[in-house]
């Protein structure tokens, strides 16, 4: 009898490896829950049954013949519709790419194909990653397990609410402004950006090439700690990736936070915060406490202008990124008249309404005569930002923050509002901003729906803050499970 809900990575390979059941066993498992459970969550896009089993059946053989098989053999994982795997169906959430098979493997999904992790799906997402709720994406309106009338976060919401409602052990996400550690609050999971360039981006669908990284989505630091260990390097294909090796077992490296410095920030006022969370993320710090860490007030001067700075950067090179959806390569191309009329007709018809507004937006922070006011003072706000973060960490070790200012919302509650939307990003977008790594935790006040408690370290520092992390996590026990 395998029980669906408690599997971790680890666990999964102790039961393959002692034989309790096989990875067929287990992989036909997943679908027989996926067939009745997703009818109700609308996690995933594309499933990928036959490919799935077909892993599984060779992880099986090795096991079989006493080979030794990586800790993510046989693991079954979910997968970002915006990251490429060769042959499949990958629609970034738009009727764009409706008809869009990749050619070749993201260097992610290489990495772990290698170690022989098994891909069920493509969930779904908000239209191209521009979105906090999924509520963007072209195709199905993905709930919160944890509470259908609510929205499971975005733009990774598929990937979130499928491990909420364990029908996957854990996913890629993609992180340009939160699309992981958001869409984790929302449902109660760990969600990890990694720092920018430690994971290739290479087959990961564009979104603004500056921020985007690909970050895994678990229900346990250790799970995202053995995926981050698969993904990291160099590769040739991207280079903005950078030599970086991580290790899953640094998260056990020290057993209390004696010794190390956690920032709060100044200008994020705790009283300010919803009640609710704000008893929630009180009572995470005094445990940090607990366990050795001193807490200091560090300020962010200009953190407060992170979230314009993001909407101004991000519209600009999603704008450029987008332009290759012309009608003529990847899209559906059943438009004819002058090429003008193709590019008109194909992407008025199959883009929606936020995308168009971020390339409108986009083009016009870019146009001559407003790149200096608008485009060019954003990327100077950055470079502000980003040495302000330098400073802080000269006296600190980690900053923690919010990962949300609430907890899941309703559909519909602000989909008709962009600028609401956005506000929900305004504690995720500063690690993206300033490059840097970011997890975010469950944790709880006195209501039922989770927030999340954000850890940000300075550049290649996951192995702290995965540290602080694990300890947090295995001294709160805050994990809930459906
Ligand atoms: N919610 C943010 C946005 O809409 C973040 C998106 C992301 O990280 N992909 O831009």
């Amino acid at each position: 009898m395998i029980t669906l809900h408690e599997l971790t990575i680890k666990k999964i390979h102790f039961l393959l490896t002692s034989k309790e059941f096989s990875a067929f066993d287990l992989t036909k498992e997943f679908f027989d829950y996926i067939e009745k459970k997703d009818k109700e969550i609308d996690a995933y896009k594309l499933l990928l049954k036959d490919e799935a089993l077909r892993q599984a059946n060779e992880i099986d053989k090795k096991i079989a013949a006493g080979e030794e098989i990586s800790l993510l053999a046989g693991v079954p994982l979910a997968i970002k519709d915006n990251i490429l795997i060769k042959n499949t169906l990958t629609t970034a959430g738009s009727k764009i790419l409706a008809n869009y098979k990749a050619a070749y493997n993201a260097t992610a999904i290489e990495k772990l194909k290698k170690q022989g992790a098994i891909f069920l799906g493509k969930t779904n997402i908000d239209e191209f990653a521009m979105g906090s709720s999924t509520e963007t994406s072209a195709f199905r309106k993905t709930k919160n397990p944890l509470d259908l009338t609510r929205v499971p976060g975005g733009s990774s919401g598929g990937s979130a609410a499928a491990i909420a409602s364990h029908q996957s052990v854990a996913a890629l996400g993609s992180d340009t402004g939160g699309s992981v550690r958001q869409p984790a609050s929302f449902c109660g999971l760990v969600g990890l950006k990694p720092t920018y360039g430690a994971v290739s981006r290479f087959g990961l669908i564009a979104l603004a090439s500056s921020l985007d990284q690909i970050g895994p989505l678990a229900k346990t630091v250790e799970d995202a700690a053995i995926l981050l260990e698969a993904i990291v390097g160099k590769d040739k294909y991207d280079n903005s990736s950078e030599n970086f090796q991580f290790q899953a077992n640094s998260i056990y490296n020290k057993d209390d936070l004696k010794g190390l410095k956690i920032g709060i920030i100044k200008e994020i006022n705790l009283n300010s915060l919803e009640k609710d969370l704000a008893i929630a993320f009180q009572k995470n710090l005094k445990q940090l406490e607990n366990l050795g860490a001193s807490i200091e007030e560090i300020s962010i001067p200009h953190l407060s202008l992170s979230l314009a700075c993001y909407y101004v950067l991000m519209p600009a090179e999603a704008s450029s990124n987008l332009a290759r959806f012309d009608g003529l390569r990847y899209s559906p191309s059943d438009k004819t008249g002058s090429l003008k009329d193709i590019y008109f007709e194909t992407r008025g018809e199959y883009f929606g309404s936020e995308v168009k507004r971020r390339i409108v937006l986009g083009t016009f922070v870019l146009s001559s005569g407003y790149y200096d006011a608008f485009y060019h003072k954003a990327r100077l706000v950055q470079t502000l930002i980003k040495k302000e973060f330098e400073e802080v960490f000269k006296k600190v070790d980690l900053i923690v923050l919010p990962t949300t200012p609430t907890t899941a919302f309703k559909f519909n509650e602000k989909i008709n509002d962009p600028l609401e939307m956005y506000l929900s990003d305004i504690f995720t977008v500063p690690a993206n901003i300033a490059g840097l790594p970011a997890i975010s935790l469950p944790i709880y006040g006195e209501n039922k729906l989770p927030y999340g408690f954000q850890f940000l370290a300075n550049h290649f520092q996951e192995a702290t803050m995965l540290n602080a992390a694990y300890l947090l996590e295995q001294s709160t026990h805050e994990r809930r499970s459906l």
